[in-house]
């Protein structure tokens, strides 16, 4: 059995083309849809667990083990998703985020430590779109990894009209460009957190339950993650002032506008 965690790794997917021919991405020349994702792991037994899962979700599958890996790997061949866990051999999963993203934006999955807060939000700061902490279901892995590609496919389709540039007070939300400026300086925040941030400001005053934003930014139906909304809200206050947008509590939030 060839140790897919010490190479560079192999796409290949276990639902559709399961004949050893068809292995390997790319090397048969064989033109398909499927979706990439590069999972970037070091502990066997649940790289290995993900790998077989998303294999039979149907993606074609990358695992690799450590953090010059997974950048080299990302680099080759571009994934669509990556499943990045934080503690990595060599460098660690948000310097890999960090150089991942800088190089070309692509929707990214944290594996966190249980109550590890420190990684969370630096993961998030370095362009991570959601985390899961372990231990985790397959089930639910495989349902955010759907999930963050149809959010990723709607915001290219999204990308193409010219919506309004919005302002609310001393922030600019300029949606054609997917760019924000507070006081006229420009506040880099993750396609998630823009995302987010351009959902409450379509209804401002209006409080947005944590469940719906759940299910319209993320595309979730299950109210399972919405501390991951609330992190989310926690980073975007963090970059553009505490007030800008307001807690319900027990229900939601609500962005304000003061005039
Ligand atoms: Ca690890």
């Amino acid at each position: 059995m060839v140790n897919k965690l010490l190479g560079t790794g192999r796409w290949a997917t276990g639902a559709h083309r399961p004949g050893p021919g068809l292995l390997g991405w790319g090397d048969g020349g064989v033109e398909t849809v499927e979706r990439r994702v590069l999972v970037v792991e070091d502990e066997r037994a649940i790289a290995d667990a993900v790998a077989a899962r998303l294999r039979a979700e149907g993606f074609l599958v990358q695992v690799v083990g450590d953090g010059p890996s997974a950048v080299a790997a990302a680099r080759q061949t571009p994934p669509d998703v990556i499943v990045l866990d934080v503690m990595l051999p060599g460098f660690d999963g948000l310097e890999v985020c960090r150089r991942i993203q800088a190089e070309r934006p692509v929707p990214v999955l944290m594996l966190t430590a249980r109550g590890d807060e420190t990684d969370l939000l630096v993961g998030l700061a370095v362009g991570a779109d959601d985390y899961m902490a372990k231990p985790f279901s397959m089930r639910e892995l495989a349902a955010r990894v759907h999930a963050l590609l149809r959010r990723a496919e709607k915001a290219q389709v999204a990308a193409r009209p010219q919506p309004p540039t919005l302002r609310f007070g001393d922030v600019e939300i300029n949606q054609a460009e997917r760019r924000v400026l507070r006081g006229g300086a420009e506040v880099h925040l993750t396609p998630t957190e823009f995302d987010l941030l351009v959902h409450l400001a379509g209804r401002p005053r209006t409080v947005l339950p944590r469940e719906r934003l759940l299910a319209e930014v993320w595309g979730w139906a299950d109210t399972s993650g919405t501390r991951t909304v609330d992190s989310h809200i926690k980073g975007l206050r963090r970059k553009l002032g505490a007030d800008l947008i307001r807690t319900v509590h027990g229900v939601g939030y609500a962005l304000e506008v003061d005039k």
